[in-house]
Formats: C-alpha cells, sequence, structure tokens
C-alpha cells in the first residue's frame, strides 16, 4: 500500500497582541487535526505587517502556546526570513506577466469591493509608490474544505485583481501565506472560517506558481455574548495563563469534543493527550459560528 504523505499543520498567529481565546481554539484545533494524525505542527510568526506589529507579542505568543501544551516541532519561522523567497516568486508572476503596478488609492476605490482594473492598462510603469497587482480571470476556483462543504468563488467578477504588494513595499497576506505554507511544506491548513472566502485567492496564486493546493479546514469562530467575533478589534482579552486546564477544557468544549468532566481537573498535557486520541472534526463541521457560553477570560 502507498504510504501516505506525513500531515503538516501550522498555526501562523500575527504578533499584534497576546492570544485571545478565539486565536487560541484555532491554535488547539490545528493543533489535534494534527497530532490526531501523527502529524507534525509548526509555527509561524506572521511579522510582515510592521506597522501592525507589537513589541514582545510574538513571545508572549510562544509563551501562552507553551504554557497550554502546545508544542510545535522545530524552529519558529518568521515571515520577515522569507523575503528573499517573495522576490523570487513575484518574479515568477511577473515572467508570466500576471503583474502590474498599481497607483490607485483607498480614496479613488472608495468602498467598491471589487477592483475594477483601472491600472491594468496603464501603458508605461508610473513614477511614483506603486502596489503590485495580479491579473485574475473569470474562472470559478473551487474546493472542498473538511469542514465547509464544496467551496466555489470566481475571481474576477467577485474580487477582481488583487494585491500581492502594497505600496509601502510590504508583502500582502494573500502572497505570503502561499509562499510560506509552501515553504514549510504545510499540507493541511487549519484556521478560522473568517478566512473561507480568501482562499480561493490563494489557490489561484499556487495554481499560477504550479504549488501544491494543502487540503482545508476551516473552523467556526468563536462569537461573545452580543454574537462579535472575538478579534483584537472587538477588544477580546488576552487569553488567561492563570488556570489553563479550566481555559483548555473550556476550549474542547468548544470544539464540542465532549470531554469527560473529571478532565478539566487534568494537567494541560493529559487534556490534550485525551483530546488527539478522541479528536472528531466532525463535531464541528458546517458550523460557523460558536457562541461563548462561559467567561473564561480576565
Ligand atoms: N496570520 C493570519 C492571522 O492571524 C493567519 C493566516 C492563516 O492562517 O492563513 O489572521
Amino acid at each position: 500500500m502507498p504510504q501516505q504523505p506525513e500531515v503538516i499543520g501550522r498555526f501562523a498567529p500575527s504578533p499584534t497582541g497576546p492570544l485571545h481565546l478565539g486565536s487560541l481554539y484555532a491554535a488547539l484545533g490545528s493543533f489535534l487535526e494534527a497530532r490526531s494524525q501523527q502529524g507534525r505542527w509548526l509555527l509561524r510568526i506572521d511579522d510582515l505587517d510592521i506597522p501592525r506589529n507589537v513589541k514582545g507579542a510574538d513571545s508572549l505568543i510562544l509563551t501562552t502556546l507553551d504554557r497550554f501544551g502546545l508544542h510545535w516541532d522545530g524552529a519558529v519561522m518568521y515571515q520577515s526570513q522569507n523575503s528573499d523567497s517573495y522576490q523570487q516568486l513575484l518574479r515568477q508572476l511577473e515572467q508570466q506577466a500576471l503583474l502590474y503596478p498599481c497607483i490607485c488609492s483607498r480614496k479613488i476605490l472608495g468602498d467598491q469591493l471589487i477592483y475594477p482594473g483601472t491600472c491594468r492598462h496603464l501603458a508605461s510603469i508610473p513614477d511614483q509608490a506603486s502596489a503590485l497587482r495580479i491579473k485574475t480571470l473569470p474562472i470559478d476556483i473551487g474546493f472542498d474544505d473538511s469542514l465547509q462543504g464544496a467551496q466555489s468563488s470566481n475571481l474576477a467578477d467577485q474580487h477582481g485583481d488583487f494585491i500581492l504588494k502594497r505600496k509601502d513595499g510590504i508583502i500582502a497576506y494573500q502572497f505570503a501565506v502561499v509562499v510560506d505554507d509552501y515553504l514549510q511544506q504545510v499540507n493541511h491548513v487549519v484556521r478560522g472560517v473568517d478566512l473561507l472566502e480568501v482562499t480561493p485567492r490563494q489557490i489561484y496564486l499556487q495554481q499560477a506558481l504550479g504549488l501544491a493546493t494543502p487540503r482545508y479546514s476551516h473552523l467556526p469562530i468563536i462569537a461573545d455574548k452580543h454574537g462579535n467575533k472575538l478579534s483584537k478589534q472587538t477588544k477580546a482579552q488576552a487569553v488567561d495563563l492563570t488556570n489553563p486546564q479550566q481555559t483548555l477544557f473550556h476550549l474542547l468544549q468548544l470544539l464540542k469534543q465532549n470531554p469527560p468532566a473529571e478532565l478539566a481537573f487534568l494537567a494541560v498535557d493529559q487534556q490534550l493527550a485525551w483530546a488527539t486520541k478522541h479528536w472528531q472534526a466532525a463535531h464541528i463541521a458546517d458550523i460557523q459560528t460558536i457562541s461563548l457560553t462561559i467567561d473564561v477570560t480576565k
């Protein structure tokens, strides 16, 4: 029988603040998915968006994961180490005549959701700060999300040409994530459902670059009691590090894993051993939002 390739999963937080319960939930889901298949689980710090980085947030994230027993394999990758690869793969797309410089400002574009292709037809490269956009095609990009089912989107009609390198020179998330996952040989991406909508753009880039498309599983996101997604924007509180057992147990409940009550009193490593052995991703299939029932933040 041919051997299945080893599962390689990852968690890729941005160092814009401490982890909140929603991001720890995604970390735990991707950890359990990889570990339950005897796979590797990698950690990447998405630190490209320099203006949003918060000093010390990366080490706080590492400490938090450690405190919860979420131990990663190998060295932590920082996106900022990957500049040469981004440049190299941008050149590859340039040689395929897929990129063009764009000088449109947010003010010009207003609240248009689909880029109208204004700069696609500029004859010469403008002598001013410009972004780099990739041309999209009116074709459907589909994929089968292991939790959310069949997905499809027509990039040209639903999104338009999108930015790979920003005007300020920073590599855009959509492009960076594709290159990073390729560099880390990630073959199973598990992350929040808020990123489901952007996945076809990432698959389009993988196809243009001739890279393999990983398997995708988009986990539900956690909402507070007002129905808002826990996020830095909604001022979600940092995860409380004083009682990781209780928080981990609650997260396993939010992942609908039905942990037995006595597990709540065990150390995090023991809870994780139980959860890895009994992991049932199907319990959270087709769910987009899970409401927080108990306040475990401080
Ligand atoms: N760094 C991204 C974030 O914190 C996640 C990237 C990903 O999982 O694809 O939202």
